[in-house]
Parts: structure tokens; C-alpha cells; sequence
């Protein structure tokens, strides 16, 4: 078993390494193959992945920052495996201090070489910030509200109905914890060095495409979308 399981390991490190294929490409790969009803071939099963994690230890190569939502599954719609993301997840995938600790805590302790932030369509975080306030102001919910509603008032000055408010706020709350992120003085000297990139993205709730952005170093408030 663990012949087959290092064959199959070398296999596929050979096969990323040989051909400087990065953790974004893979990452698009997974996704493509997602879309197109491929299914998952890892080289092991999971809990055999389990097992060796459980001796090993976890060595993620990606950090997924993505809404709570529950028709988002990372692991899925990238077509990776368990062990292959570091996953921080929030309602409207707002970062507070736990959360970007959390972050750090990934960049500082793994060989994780990119970080995805992570939106999607139809974000129910961000649409009952728009829609109607009530019950958003309760409790921890109005937390939230707070790191959500920049990126509405952004969007509102570029946008004249609510369809393309909400999409916009969408991404630009991509763009907001993109740049929080940034801020984080652990991670700077990682972002400055390429030891890290951090890239945004959003996720379509009925295609299962995940579309990246292209310019997310930046954050540009206007910007051009990539796949
Ligand atoms: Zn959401």
C-alpha cells in the first residue's frame, strides 16, 4: 500500500515540478475539471490521506478565503483533495483579527504559495445588507454589516439598480479583504518577496465556474476580470 501510495506521489509531484506548473494553474485545472464532470482521481483514498496526515502532519498549498455559504465546498469545486486547503470561512468572507491571525498563522507555518479570496453570486451576506437591514444589526451580526457595508457604498456611487449593486459590492468586498489582508505586517515581507500572491476570485453559485481576477496585488477599484 505505501509503494503504491509513494508511486503515486512521485507521479505527481514529478508532473507539477517538471512542467513549473503553480498552485493558481492547478487551482484552474481542478476547477475546469469541476465543470466539466470530471471526477476526482487523487492518488490515494481519503482516508488512507487521513492516515498519512495523521503521521505526517498537514501541509496545505493554499489558503482559501471564502464566504461560509453552504453551497460552496472548496475542496470540491477545485477538485482537491482533503489536506490541500488551509479554508478560513465567514459570512461574506470578512477577516477580523481571529481570522487574520489565522491567516498568518498558515503563511508562517506551511509551504502555502497563495492565498484566494474567494466571493460568490448571490452572497446572502451581502445582499441583506442591501436589501433589508433587519435582524443585521443584532448581536455579532452587525459586525459583519460593518466589514460589508464599504464595499456597498462603493458600489452604489458606480451602479443605478439593485441587480448590478449587488454584484459589484460582491466584488468589491473581494477586493476589501484582499486588502486587509495586505495590511498584515507578518505577511508583508512574504507578499513583497513573491513568496506569496494573493489573488481574488468569484464563485457562480449555478455554473460552479470560479472566475479570477486579475489584478488583486493592486486592487484597482477598476479592474478586468480573467479566467
Ligand atoms: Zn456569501
Amino acid at each position: 500500500m505505501f509503494k503504491k501510495f509513494l508511486k503515486a506521489f512521485i507521479e505527481f509531484w514529478n508532473y507539477h515540478v517538471e512542467d513549473n506548473t503553480t498552485t493558481l494553474d492547478i487551482l484552474k485545472e481542478g476547477n475546469q475539471q469541476f465543470t466539466s464532470y470530471i471526477l476526482h482521481s487523487a492518488p490515494v483514498s481519503n482516508i488512507d490521506r487521513v492516515r498519512q496526515m495523521a503521521t505526517h502532519g498537514q501541509n496545505p498549498q493554499a489558503v482559501i478565503v471564502t464566504c461560509s455559504d453552504a453551497r460552496i465546498s472548496p475542496e470540491r469545486i477545485f477538485n482537491a483533495e482533503m489536506g490541500d486547503f488551509f479554508i478560513i470561512r465567514t459570512a461574506g468572507h470578512v477577516v477580523g483579527a481571529l481570522e487574520m491571525g489565522s491567516i498568518e498563522y498558515a503563511v508562517t507555518h506551511s509551504s502555502v504559495d497563495i492565498i484566494i479570496v474567494m466571493g460568490h453570486e448571490n452572497c446572502g451576506a451581502i445582499k441583506s445588507c442591501i436589501e433589508d437591514h433587519k435582524g443585521t444589526e443584532l448581536g455579532y451580526i452587525k459586525d459583519i454589516l460593518h466589514e460589508v457595508q464599504p464595499s456597498i457604498d462603493k458600489a452604489a456611487k458606480e451602479t443605478n439598480n439593485n441587480f448590478d449593486l449587488l454584484e459589484r459590492a460582491e466584488e468589491l468586498n473581494v477586493y476589501h479583504t484582499v486588502n486587509k489582508i495586505k495590511s498584515s505586517t507578518i505577511l508583508k515581507p512574504y507578499i513583497e518577496s513573491g513568496k506569496i500572491i494573493i489573488v481574488g476570485a468569484k464563485y457562480g453559485i449555478a455554473t460552479g465556474k470560479v472566475t479570477f481576477f486579475d489584478d488583486t496585488i493592486t486592487c484597482p477599484i477598476n479592474y478586468n476580470k480573467t479566467t
